[in-house]
């Protein structure tokens, strides 16, 4: 199939901060962007050639849309199966459909992974109040309630620590169908970010570390503290997930890394079919970004280099740490990334900012 040459368009469904960096990085490629969101604060497309403000159940909207660019990405995965369809009959739709179904339903997706012998928490069905009863005699506790479909940042979860507790946890969860996981008792949370191009190649990055607080990425550090040889494992880990997956783009590989002694010591958490936010330290310490990784691979051009160099911390910039813009600045090293959000709610990712360290350098997790 024939790249996409520079002067093509690319069309973005969503138009966050993902969205936002894809066209930045496009536009480094000679590329234009078309921006399609429903919202109205699209911070996408304050650096995007063209908006189109519609739902994402516009038959008519999706259909002209599609038509006026050569190939349709997404930044969030929840995109409506229906619309990656009429997508799909006007243009290029990548990644492709069976990497958004497997990654928008926790059980797909868990069965997809243990299909291909990757390891992931111990997991049931929960289809009912009945099922939660018998999958808690599978897995035993502590374990956690998440809904299949439409959970982020810990959103439709919840934690049973005794069997007592399962009757709240499902009425928390608002009595959706779920999965029960068993509680990985994990040392560290890394991630990899890799990417796959239209000729099945891949190319990962290293693996990072990931500080959560309230549910929400706070801190990256690149690298993750891996022998050799974990790291390795963790990037063949992905790679496999892309290549089974006939994927073409970029993803977020979330895992747990188990104490050493464990067996398995990486076990899947989720994946996310697009652009990573543990993966925004890669803008400033890696040659070719994650987002212009993803702009080439659905393109259809060769893959950059995921070689570092540089050590990297991002903060990421979560409602009012947006307002310390003016210190950040001032910061001598500190490279500030900001959304162009109007509103610092709490909770909503506004900017981040990547610290830099010579090669081997970078400071300790804290
Ligand atoms: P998720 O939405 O699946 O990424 O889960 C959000 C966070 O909850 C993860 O980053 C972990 O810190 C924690 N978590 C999720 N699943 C498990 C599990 N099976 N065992 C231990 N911690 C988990």
């Amino acid at each position: 199939m024939a790249p996409v040459a520079p002067g093509g368009t690319i069309g973005i469904l969503g138009g966050g901060q993902l969205g936002r960096m894809l066209a930045m990085a496009a536009a480094e490629l000679g590329f234009k962007c078309h921006i399609y969101c429903p919202d109205t604060e699209v911070p996408a497309a304050d650096v995007a050639a063209a908006l189109t403000r519609a739902p994402y159940e516009d038959a008519a909207a999706l259909a002209a849309f599609a038509d006026g660019v050569d190939v349709v990405t997404y930044e969030f995965e929840n995109v409506p199966a229906e619309t990656a369809r009429i997508l799909a009959e006007h243009a290029p739709v990548r990644p492709g459909p069976q990497a958004l179904a497997t990654a928008q339903d926790r059980l797909t997706e868990k069965n997809f992974l243990a299909a291909q012998g990757i390891a992931t928490a111990p997991f049931a069905d929960v289809a009912s109040a009945a099922d939660l009863d018998a999958a808690l005699a599978q897995i035993g506790t502590p374990a956690i309630l998440k809904t299949r479909r439409l959970g982020y940042d810990g959103k439709g979860q919840a934690k049973i620590g005794r069997a007592e507790e399962a009757a709240a946890a499902w009425d928390a969860i608002g009595r959706m169908p779920a999965i029960l996981e068993g509680f990985v008792p994990f040392e560290r949370e890394i991630s990899v970010v890799v990417a796959r191009g239209i000729d099945g190649e891949t190319a990962a990055y290293d693996p990072v570390e990931n500080i959560h607080k309230d549910h929400i990425l706070d801190r990256t550090y690149a690298p993750a503290a891996l022998d050799a040889a974990l790291a390795d494992a963790a990037r063949a880990i992905a790679a496999r997930i892309v290549s089974a997956l006939d994927y073409v783009g970029v993803m977020g590989v979330e895992m747990f890394l188990l104490p050493a002694g464990a067996t398995p010591r990486l076990v899947v958490n989720e994946i996310a079919p697009r652009v990573h936010n543990s993966g925004h330290w890669t803008m400033d310490a890696c040659a070719v970004s994650q987002f212009e990784q993803h702009i080439r691979a659905i393109c259809g051009w060769p893959l950059g280099h995921p070689d570092r160099h540089a050590d990297a911390v991002m903060t990421n910039l979560i409602g009012d740490a947006a307002g310390q813009w003016a210190v950040l600045a001032a910061e001598p090293g500190a490279k500030l990334h900001l959304y162009g959000k109007a509103q610092a709610r709490a909770g909503r990712k506004m900017g981040h900012v990547n610290r830099l360290f010579p090669l081997g350098t970078r400071p300790p997790v804290t």
